[in-house]
């Protein structure tokens, strides 16, 4: 079957997000310090992803000329920082809910489409070639973690809910294999990939908007210089392993 393995490696890339969960069961008793160091190292990889893998791989398959490419770019990126801004506001009317709870919320929100088009491009590339698709899924897998951690740990430590955290995270790891499942049932036919390209510079403008508007105000704010800066080593550590793969 020549979609099965196609689908189990999104899946695996995909579900390797709730590994971020494990952070939560981690006891710690510096608490400030664990969780400057999980947003730090969060928004590290957030920001290195979108850089060095995202952009610069999805630029060349826009296909339309120096000046094209720039107008696309303006335009995707642009929309990625604006709905960070939609997202933030209609967030910003849960009352009592503090900053590292909608931080968390944030990023569960960002993740999900960050993972769809991850899907779909791990099916694609799987679907092509086996080989491709293995190193894929692996490097993917390395940035997943910390990923999900940026959504397990902000929701756990804000509300106490093991559940909560759980799910939300659960539920952005599920939207890998949802694309996949897309990628195999509609896209297939149809999607390019310009329009893939086009989708992972909207994330990156998420992700890059997220990282600097949020996460680092809200990783400095807890005062832990020494965490805030090993979280961001760690984080430059495992995204360059994974772009090595
Ligand atoms: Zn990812």
């Amino acid at each position: 079957m020549k979609i099965l393995w196609p689908f189990i490696l999104a899946s695996i890339a995909g579900l390797s997000t709730m590994l971020g969960c494990l952070g939560i069961f981690i006891p710690v008793k510096k608490k400030d310090e664990f969780i400057t160091f999980s947003i730090s190292l969060s928004l590290a990889v957030m920001i290195m992803v979108s850089v060095f893998d995202l952009i610069p791989s999805s630029l060349p398959r826009l296909n339309s000329g120096i000046l094209g490419n720039t107008l696309w770019f303006i335009l995707f990126f642009g929309t990625g920082v604006v709905l960070v801004r939609v997202f933030n506001k209609l967030i910003e009317k849960e009352k009592g809910s503090s900053n590292l709870y909608k931080l968390g919320i944030l990023s569960f929100i960002a993740l999900v489409l960050h993972n769809l088009p991850e899907g779909i491009l791990t099916f694609l590339s799987t679907y092509q070639d086996f080989n491709l698709g293995v190193s894929l899924c692996i490097a993917i897998t390395l940035h997943n973690i910390p990923e999900g951690i940026s959504i397990a740990v902000p929701i756990y430590y804000s509300t106490g809910s093991i559940k909560k955290a759980l799910k939300c995270t659960f539920l952005s790891a599920l939207a890998e294999p949802l694309g996949a499942l897309l990628a195999y049932l509609v896209f297939k036919n149809f999607i390019t990939d310009g329009m893939i390209s086009l989708f992972l510079i909207l994330v990156a403008g998420i992700m890059i908007t997220l990282s600097i508007e949020k996460m680092l105000p809200e990783a400095i704010s807890y005062n832990k210089k020494r965490a805030l800066i090993w979280g961001l080593i760690i984080g430059i550590i495992v995204v360059t392993i994974s772009l090595l793969i």
